[in-house]
């Protein structure tokens, strides 16, 4: 029975091995026992349920508690070729019956549901008349009132299981890692806690960090900046901030899109929209945002501020670096979000909680101070306490050199008292840099020894001194209406001289950006196939697939099989599409070749490998269908039906150009193309309605005979 596994695995999945986990829960639910898969957040358990539902014969039952995740899995399973659908309250009436009655017909190997079908008693009487080998617990920590997702009609699902006529096997998935949680999964749902798969909870390809005492917008937009060509999260605590930083950002023109619950409905879609299409690489958010997001390349999540707790910070974090690429997770430190956080514990937590919220804010504190491993850290928080220093994160790779600042330290120091340590930051800024601020002599400051003392320093750069000394427990915040300043037991030592003071240079932001030109290239082939079929692109590959791409540089169907992410399914939808964008670069690059071994690029290989293809292409076009109907006939791409018949076109072969462009708009691209000139096909696009698509514009040249030797 696994060898069939591993086989489903590549031919569908193209990935040539099981994941730590996989193969345990796939042998487990195989044995026809409820079982409970635990990992973290992008460790694969998806396939722990996909891989039996393509062995067991019938429909296998997914039930999860989110619908743009539900519409992300049916889409992925479509274009691996795996029969899938899903209903819940995003269909109409007419379409969830229609879905329904080809499920009685047992066309789909996996139905998702949202939990709530399952309180409609005509929806359970029709999967009583279905054959229902499994039904996967999605999110399955939402049964759990401990859980930070209660969901009261995940409590039904045990009950409507045991009425079907053949009790299907159950199968519940969490990333959630509390002992409490688990067991709560466990008795709910029948499942005997020795079938419980466990992986660890680290996340190997994600580097932590923790930022402070420095400028933090500036410290992120550089840091943006650095990144353009990649997505990425920024959460901040409260709506406001969102939409300041997204104002701010654009500004320093960012492409930058946002979300929060203040935000109306087409608003927030709209713009999850433009994050999940790759078309606004990065997203300002507060925590409401990310639930249900199957993106997989997003390559860096920074928190512009405190996170509330552990359990919510390394579950946002989590969601950079699903498709197990290197990524990064930072939180930009500062002192006075301690108390935006405890005020939003006071406003929201009912009375009795509030003492656990501070002291888990605490601990969340204690993560942005430990020198230790920050990976470690999180391992400890959630009770693995078998592990080793990552070697990755911020801490274990820390080699700045630090200078001698006890002298300035010194100074702050003093003059936080002789101010009478009730002021705030701003304020000791000020009197430290000499500022004539009327409020400064209001209170006769001017006249202290410490007026002016720093004065060859802006006030920013003292108050980013400041917060560093916070940051060391040398200075505290007292949190009251107003944050005051006070020097801590420890500051006094520094005072007295019996301690000094070193300070590390400020963090340099780091890139996590591939600059690949080809995988720019691919990702940009990938965007316009996305676009065509109206799917996210990590849908069609993820980066890890582009990625493989760029190092074997595949230039037949056999080696396209090999790249890690491509199935028989998907091979010959895109292959071809991706082989050529390959095969270009390459004739363009010659210092970029596949390794030796490999045949060496040359137009006729297409031709011998992927020429049959273009002839069953042309031969449809005869027929008179059009480029949307061949490729919906042969399950392929628009792109690789549109590439074909262009080849065609180039053999000259006898190609319909009135079924490719559209009469009213021929005109058009010649006058733009008189205007523009024929050297590159950009400007000559953007002289002309979206409409004329860069397609049109190729074969009008080999319409007119002119020549086609230009780029876009
Ligand atoms: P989870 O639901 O645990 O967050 P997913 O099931 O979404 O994770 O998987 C995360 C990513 O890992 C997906 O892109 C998936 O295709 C990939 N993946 C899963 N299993 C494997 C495997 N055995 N080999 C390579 N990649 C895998």
């Amino acid at each position: 029975m696994f060898e069939q596994a591993r086989q489903l695995l590549k031919k569908y999945y193209g990935y040539s091995s099981f994941r730590h986990g996989q193969e345990q829960a796939i042998q487990s639910v195989l044995d026809g026992k409820n079982t409970i898969t635990v990992m973290p957040t992008g460790g694969g358990k998806s396939i722990c349920y996909q891989i039996p539902a393509l062995i067991l014969p019938g429909t296998t039952i997914v039930i999860s508690p989110l619908i743009s995740l539900m519409k992300d899995q049916v889409d992925a399973l479509v274009q691996h070729g795996i029969p899938a659908a899903l209903i819940n309250s995003s269909l109409g009436v007419q379409e969830a019956r229609q879905v329904m009655a080809e499920a009685k017909q047992g066309e789909y190997k996996l139905l998702y549901i949202a939990p709530e079908r399952l309180e409609s008693r005509d929806f359970v009487e029709d999967l009583k008349s279905m054959p229902i080998p499994l039904v996967a617990v999605d999110e399955a920590h939402c049964i759990s009132q401990w859980g930070h997702d209660f969901r009261p009609s995940y409590l039904n699902i045990e009950r409507i299981v045991n009425s079907l006529p053949d009790k299907p096997i159950v199968l519940a998935l969490t990333a959630t890692a509390t002992p409490k949680v688990r067991e709560d999964i466990c008795a709910s749902l029948y499942i005997d806690e020795q079938n419980s798969v466990i992986t660890g909870f680290e996340r190997k390809n994600l580097s932590f960090s923790v930022i402070k005492g420095q400028d933090r917008y500036a410290f992120l937009k550089d840091y943006v900046k650095k990144n353009a060509a990649e997505a990425g999260i920024i959460y901040a605590a409260t709506r406001k901030t969102v939409d300041q930083l997204y104002e701010r950002l654009r500004k320093d023109k960012i492409n930058a899109a946002r979300y929060h619950a203040g935000m109306n409905d087409t608003e927030r879609i709209s713009e999850q929209d433009r994050f999940l299409k790759d078309e606004a690489t990065v997203m300002v958010a507060t925590s409401a945002f990310g639930m249900g997001i199957d993106k997989s390349n997003i390559r860096y999540v920074v928190h512009f501020q405190l996170p509330k707790n552990m359990e919510s910070y390394y579950q946002e974090a989590g969601r950079a670096g699903r498709d197990g690429l290197d990524s990064e997770c930072i939180v930009l430190h500062s002192s006075q979000d301690v108390q935006i956080q405890r005020f939003l514990i006071d406003q929201s937590s009912e009375r009795a909680r509030i003492q656990q919220e501070l002291e888990k804010l605490q601990l969340m504190v204690d993560y942005c101070h430990t020198e230790n491993c920050l990976q470690e850290y999180i391992l400890h928080y959630f009770g693995d306490h078998d592990t080793a220093s990552c070697g990755r994160c911020g801490n274990c790779t820390d080699s700045r050199a630090s200078v001698d600042v006890t002298k300035e330290a010194q100074m702050v120091m003093s003059c936080v008292i002789r101010m009478g340590q009730r002021f705030g930051k701003a304020m000791i800024a000020q009197v430290l840099t000499g500022s004539k601020n009327k409020k400064i002599s209001d209170f006769g400051f001017q006249s202290l020894p410490t007026y002016g003392i720093l004065k060859e320093k802006s006030a920013k750069e003292v108050s980013d001194l400041i917060e560093f000394l916070i940051a060391e427990e040398l200075l505290a915040v007292q949190h009251g209406q107003f944050p005051t300043i006070y020097t801590a037991a420890k500051g006094k030592d520094v005072l007295l001289g019996k301690q000094t003071v070193h300070r590390k240079e400020a963090v340099k932001t780091r890139t996590v950006t591939n600059d690949d030109p080809l995988f720019a290239e691919l990702r940009e082939l990938r965007r316009n196939i996305a676009s065509e079929e109206k799917v996210p692109p990590f849908v069609i590959f993820s980066d890890t697939s582009l990625k493989d791409m760029c190092t074997k540089l595949p230039l037949s169907d056999g080696e396209f099989l090999a790249i890690s992410g491509v199935g028989e399914h998907k091979l010959k939808k895109y292959g071809d599409a991706f082989i050529q964008a390959i095969m270009q670069f390459c004739e363009n690059n010659p210092d970029r070749q596949p390794e030796a071994g490999l045949v060496p690029p040359s137009t006729k290989k297409v031709k011998k490998e992927v020429g049959e293809s273009h002839f069953v292409t042309l031969e449809m076009h005869k027929t008179g269908l059009t480029i949307e109907e061949i490729a919906k006939k042969r399950e392929m791409a628009i792109t690789t039906i549109e590439n074909h018949l262009l080849q065609c076109a180039r053999d000259d072969q006898a190609v319909n150009f009135d079924l490719l462009i559209p009469d009213q708009f021929k005109h058009l691209i010649k006058q733009a193309v008189a205007e523009a000139g024929r050297g590159k096909l950009k400007p000559i696009k953007e002289l002309l309605p979206d409409e004329v698509t860069y397609f049109m514009i190729k074969a009008y040249f080999y319409w007119s005979k002119e020549k086609v030797g230009v780029e876009e």
